[in-house]
């Protein structure tokens, strides 16, 4: 077993009660790392010391370029270990290595981006209708952030909220999620080498009860960033209104992939595969949802199954292995809960529905691929975030029933449209209520590109250029140039 320390204002330490929990390897089911178990005093040291470093010269005094250069120096530094950290991270959280991998490799991009970004952010001189007056604006870091992370990619979207944040001139305390955090600590160790001051970035492991929590209520903290399930981020918004903190949140899905009988069906097969069996749909934009357009349901469906039958399940290391275990023991749990409340509701259980035995599962938490026909829009698998491998498959007549589908959610994160229709894909991608809609494609993802939800799916967007002002403020500042002063009793 492996002992690991949090990072607490430049320092490796212990939780300040000594306690630890174990993390587990989903594909042996067994635990492999002892990670610091923190609580609301060690939330309470890891605050004051991101607060401390907000307005310490070694952080507020550097320039925005040199801010962007220590960005680009941990970006460097990802790229060199990006073999090693997605090491860890699938033996923390049992995705792929190959699918692990290909993250780490894209990581760097994120802080490239930011940081090239960080000394371009701009304010505006305003054309002020007053005489001899200037005004203008400056966008100023709000204080610290508090990020608080899923399982399923923990450094990815860890990323999405660092780089940014970071970018502006924010201090971070991050808790990552308790069923992930061995990949958090040995990522945490390469700000130190790229030289951010002490206390930039914190990292605090543990529960959301014993740190998530405490987190969210410290006053000191200006701002959450949280990514997780739709419960969890209503429980956020709630307690940040209570002190007035910025939020972004980034929530689940319940997202529909959309084949029309005119697409490329190869292609479409591919696509809608890879939206919900790609690391065991324990993605917030697995295409879950899939509408098939009446005239081809039956064949595509059949493609479908014979397809995704031959997928290979085991060890998360193998080369050829192309679904993994479930995360953690109570999402497996809950994955097999909503296939048996499946069945029940009636749906037509095609493909899968159980655990996955094979011997080259071993004793890890693996569900089959799992296909339900003939899923009305109404069950609870049509609208219910299972967040494994686990397919709802729903028959549709033309583009408005499609769309009625497809929108009729709680949720809008994400959603594909398959067509090569070229006035169909405007008509749908301007329909659809989500975030995020693919047109011939599926699962792509870029620093460059907006991201997050809409409805229940969350508030606020990640990556792209704009994602750099959810983590800044907006000051005016006037000047006057010796106007005489006016009747003080009246506004000017
Ligand atoms: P979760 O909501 O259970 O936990 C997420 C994080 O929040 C964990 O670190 C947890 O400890 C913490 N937490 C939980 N309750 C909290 C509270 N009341 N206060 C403060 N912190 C709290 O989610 P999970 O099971 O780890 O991850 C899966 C969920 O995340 C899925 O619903 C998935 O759709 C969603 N997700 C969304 C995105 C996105 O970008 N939209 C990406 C990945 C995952």
């Amino acid at each position: 077993m492996k002992t690991y320390q949090m990072l607490v204002n430049g320092q490796w330490v212990d939780a300040l009660n000594n306690d630890h929990f174990e993390s587990s390897n989903p594909y042996t089911a067994r635990p492999w790392a002892r990670i610091p178990r923190a609580q609301v005093a060690d939330v309470e040291r890891a605050v004051k010391a991101s607060h401390r470093a907000f307005s310490a010269p070694s952080w507020a005094g550097l320039t925005a370029t040199a801010r962007g250069a220590l960005l680009r120096k941990l970006g460097d530094l990802i790229a060199r270990d990006a073999e090693h950290l997605a090491t860890v991270e699938t033996q923390d959280n049992g995705k792929l290595l190959a699918e692990m991998r290909a993250q780490m490799r894209a990581l760097p991009e994120w802080y490239y981006y930011f940081g090239g970004l960080a000394d371009k952010i701009e304010g505006t001189v305003i054309p002020i209708n007053k005489p001899n007056t200037l005004n203008f604006t400056r966008h100023e870091p709000l204080g610290v952030v508090g990020i608080i992370t899923p399982w399923n990619s923990p450094l990815l979207l860890a990323s999405w909220k660092l780089a940014p944040a970071l970018a502006a001139g924010n201090t971070i305390v991050w808790k990552p999620s308790e069923f992930s955090s061995a990949s958090a600590l040995e990522f945490a160790r390469l700000f130190e080498e790229a030289g951010f001051p002490p206390g930039v970035v914190n990292v605090v492991t543990g529960f959301g009860s014993q740190v998530g929590q405490p987190l969210v209520a410290h006053p000191l903290v200006a701002k959450i960033a949280f990514t997780g399930g739709d419960q969890g981020g209503q429980h956020v918004y709630e307690a940040s209104a209570r002190n007035i903190k910025h939020v972004t949140l980034e929530l689940g899905g319940k997202s529909p992939n959309i084949v029309f009988d005119d697409a490329n069906l190869d292609n479409a097969l591919k696509g809608v595969i890879s939206g919900i069996f790609a690391a065991s749909g324990q993605t917030c934009i697995a295409g879950s949802r899939l509408l098939v357009q009446r005239s081809i349901y039956d064949s595509f469906l059949k493609k479908l199954t014979a397809s995704a039958s031959t997928a290979k399940l085991g060890d998360p290391t193998a080369d050829d292995t192309q679904v993994g275990p479930i995360t953690t023991q109570p999402q497996f749990q809950r994955v097999l809960d909503y296939i048996e409340i499946a069945k029940q509701e009636g749906a037509r259980c095609v493909l899968g529905g159980g655990r996955a035995t094979a011997h080259s599962c071993g004793d890890g938490w693996f569900v089959q691929p799992t296909i339900f026909a003939d899923v009305r829009p109404d069950m609870r698998i049509a609208r219910e975030e299972v967040f494994g491998p686990v397919l709802a498959v729903i028959p549709f007549d033309d583009e408005q029933d499609a769309l009625q589908i497809a929108n009729d959610s709680q949720f809008g994160l994400a959603a594909g449209v398959w067509t090569n229709d070229i006035g169909r894909a405007i008509r749908m991608s301007n329909g659809l209520q989500a975030g995020t809609v693919w047109v011939n494609t599926y699962r792509s993802v870029s620093p460059l590109s907006p991201f997050g939800g809409y409805k229940r799916s969350g508030i606020g967007r990640e990556n792209g250029i704009d994602a750099v002002k959810e983590y800044l403020q907006t000051k005016s500042v006037w000047f006057d140039a010796g106007n005489e002063v006016p009747n003080p009793f009246i506004i000017r």
